[in-house]
């Protein structure tokens, strides 16, 4: 018997096999380098949870055009990125150099993903570069992915099978031809085999057919088809980015597709599916009859700022475009701050423990009545500083904690682990001076206010008028503007391809537009969205009315605003 089969097998004595392959499980001879992993069709949500995984531990990612740049969220911060390209015509890197990459990187010991764009083995070259490492000695794995054939037609309402329809569905790509020109490699790998000879009366047969080509493609095919006995009045679809934000798709019969395609501008990465299930698009359409499907929405915020409106409006269908306008900086001296908060010299350490130890007396514990946090970002810088200092939430005393809006509120617990003592629903000062003074809470108290360099007075104003006490004002982060818009940015805004941009501060409305410059004016032709009255002065300030404003002054608020707009 050999050692193999007695894995697992009680009563034999032999367990030589058993050894062999934990040892080969140890050796990092044995232990795969390299990872085809499929990026699925575009929506970060359709990566598989093993991808996910993988991405997690991987050392360097190669991807290329088809794979979401989102999905590198998944890896490591300090995770080595190479974009090896693969754009149709414009192949930053051809396949032979893209294996030898592979193979030079696993060589160097690191644990490579290769993420390609939907399945890693359908028309995604992966075989060749799994051949290449094999040939090489190198071990690698693959993890499939969600294909554009299955993923792009569902999110266009479109089920590939159907009981009603069809019991096959075929998978063609339409690209063979057309790339033979393009990439050397493939017309050196084509040669003689053949391969691109599609069976078309074969095909003309089929119940259900999807195309992976450009719309380039798509006049000749559909030519070949009807003259090979397909009947022109059989539904078709083009789908062009399936499952982004961006989906653009259109629908017809064999006869007018190509030309509807032209009409409705779509181009690469597209596919095209023919049979009649296509017909199902009228009821099961679910992603593009979303409420803001096919609204192009700029996004301003902070570079550091959670993007939470974003995602609200992508849920909602939109196609969103983020353009950071200030970054955020902790501030150039922490000395106020720390005086605050750090022991004082004659006090016991933080941290300190035995029966004798007591709570750690410091200036801002013993100080205040009230600490004000005015936005998540305070709270995230004060939290960093306390961590550089040593020290923890302790050092608040019994100082009661109050929080400007629900998001701030949702930072203090999170980040701090506190219980906000008071927080008004709207997101502005005048809100949370009326609540503290409805609480009795302002005449004779101590306030700290933990906040940006740039706050409004406003706070600190209606907090004297109303007779506080003590009022220390500390900033806890700088807001720098950035200094030039991503280029996206600018190209639909001159292209006229936004619906909405956003406003969410003052700050950012300003420094969106100074960042414009002189195109400013192209802000005419877009809606516009304002988070409350503040912002909206500033905007009308600078000539932009806006299109609507939030009743609720907070990100839920203007999410609805929108909406409405649309209702
Ligand atoms: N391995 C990929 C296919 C690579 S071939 C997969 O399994 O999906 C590239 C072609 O795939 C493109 O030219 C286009 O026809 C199709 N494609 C890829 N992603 C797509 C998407 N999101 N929407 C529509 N077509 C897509």
């Amino acid at each position: 018997m050999s050692g193999t089969q007695c894995i697992g097998h009680n009563k034999c004595k032999d367990y030589s096999g058993l050894s062999a392959v934990k040892d080969s499980v140890n050796d990092p001879q044995f232990r795969a380098r390299v990872y085809l992993v499929g990026a699925g069709p575009g929506d970060p949500g359709l990566l598989t949870v093993k991808g996910a995984r993988l991405l997690a531990l991987a050392d360097v990612v190669v991807y290329d055009y088809l794979a979401n740049v989102r999905l590198l969220s998944h890896a490591k911060p300090e995770v080595e990125k190479i974009y090896v390209g693969k754009k149709a015509a414009q192949h930053a890197m051809t396949q032979a150099e893209i294996n030898e990459l592979l193979i030079k990187l696993a060589r160097d010991g690191k644990r490579v993903v290769r993420l390609k764009g939907g399945d890693p083995y359908v028309f995604g070259r992966g075989g060749e570069e799994g051949e290449a490492l094999f040939d090489a000695g190198i071990a690698f794995e693959t993890v499939p992915g969600i294909t554009a054939a299955i993923a792009a037609p569902c999110y266009a309402g479109i089920p590939v099978t159907h009981r009603d329809f069809n019991s096959s569905f075929t998978l063609i790509t339409g690209h063979e031809k057309e790339e033979q020109y393009k990439d050397p490699d493939a017309k050196a790998r084509d040669a003689g085999a053949g391969s691109s000879d599609l069976e078309w009366s074969a095909i003309a047969k089929l119940p259900c057919v999807a195309f992976y080509m450009g719309a380039k493609a798509l006049p000749r095919i559909t030519q070949k088809l009807i003259e090979h006995g397909l009947d022109p009045a059989t539904p078709a679809a083009t789908i062009q980015w399936g499952t982004m934000p961006s989906q653009k798709s259109c629908d017809g019969t064999l006869a007018d597709i190509a030309e509807k395609v032209i009409h409705a501008g779509i181009s690469s990465p597209a596919i095209t599916i023919i049979g009649k299930v296509v017909a199902l698009r009228k009821t099961l359409n679910w992603f593009e009859s979303r409420p803001l499907f096919g609204q192009t929405i700029i996004v301003t915020r902070t570079r550091q700022q959670a993007s939470e409106l974003s995602v609200q409006l992508e849920d909602l269908g939109a196609n969103v475009i983020e353009a950071p306008t200030i970054e955020l900086r902790a501030p150039a001296s922490w000395k106020d701050f720390d005086n605050l908060f750090l022991p004082r010299p004659d006090g016991p350490a933080q941290g300190e423990r035995g029966p004798e130890a007591r709570l750690p007396e410091t200036r801002a514990s013993q100080t205040f009545d009230w600490i004000i946090f005015t936005s998540a970002n305070g709270v995230g810088f004060t939290r960093q500083r306390l961590r550089e200092l040593n020290l923890d939430v302790r050092v608040f005393g019994n100082a009661k904690i109050a929080a400007m809006g629900e998001a701030t509120r949702r930072a203090i617990e999170d980040q701090l682990s506190l219980t906000a003592d008071l927080t008004p629903e709207s997101f502005v000062a005048e809100a949370l001076a009326d609540a503290l003074e409805k609480k009795n809470e302002v005449k004779g108290r101590r306030f700290l206010l933990l906040r940006a360099d740039i706050a409004r007075p406003m706070l600190r104003d209606r907090l004297e008028a109303a007779g506080a006490g003590l009022i220390l004002d500390i900033p806890v982060y700088e807001t720098h503007p950035v200094s030039v818009l991503p280029d996206q940015v600018l190209d639909l805004l001159r292209a006229r391809q936004i619906h909405w941009i956003t406003f969410t501060s003052s700050s950012t409305a300003k420094n969106f537009v100074s960042l414009l410059a002189s195109e400013t004016s192209l802000l005419q032709d877009v809606k516009r969205a304002s988070i409350g009255p503040v912002t909206s002065h500033t905007l009308r300030e600078m000539r932009l009315i806006p299109t609507v404003e939030a009743t609720h002054y907070n990100i839920a608020g203007l999410v609805e605003a929108i909406l409405k707009f649309h209702a």
